[in-house]
Formats: C-alpha cells, sequence, structure tokens
C-alpha cells in the first residue's frame, strides 16, 4: 500500500514537473516567435542560406554581411 502511494506522489510530482516545464515553454516562445519565423535568404554572390538578419542587401541584391566569409565560402 505504501508503495502504491509513493507511486502516486511521484506520478504527482511528474505532473507537476510536466505542466510547469509546459506553461515555461509557452511563456517563452511567444517573445521568440519572430526569430523562429525569420526569413532564410540565399546569397547572390556565394549562395550560402542565411537568416535575413545576418544578410546584407545593395541594390536589391542580398549578399553575406561579411564579405571576407562570403569569398571563403566561394
Ligand atoms: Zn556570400
Amino acid at each position: 500500500m505504501a508503495r502504491i502511494l509513493l507511486l502516486l506522489a511521484i506520478g504527482f510530482v511528474i505532473y507537476l514537473v510536466f505542466r510547469g516545464f509546459f506553461r515555461s515553454q509557452v511563456g517563452d516562445a511567444k517573445p521568440s516567435e519572430p526569430k523562429d519565423v525569420e526569413d532564410m535568404v540565399a546569397c547572390s554572390i556565394c549562395g550560402v542560406n542565411m537568416p535575413r538578419s545576418e544578410s546584407k542587401e545593395e541594390g536589391g541584391k542580398v549578399t553575406c554581411r561579411d564579405p571576407s566569409a562570403c569569398r571563403h565560402a566561394k
């Protein structure tokens, strides 16, 4: 009988942990959502895919923000 109560207690603790984990996940997901859905763009010079925030646009062409990294990839 004591074992059953212990198992129930453990199950309840696991339930509380998962519920807390899920709540923290939901709370964290909202502020970071814009990053997750960020556009991926391809460099017009070396063809490397990167998030738009790491790219540079010049005259309508998307390129790597770091020109040295761009040439290296080529
Ligand atoms: Zn590039």
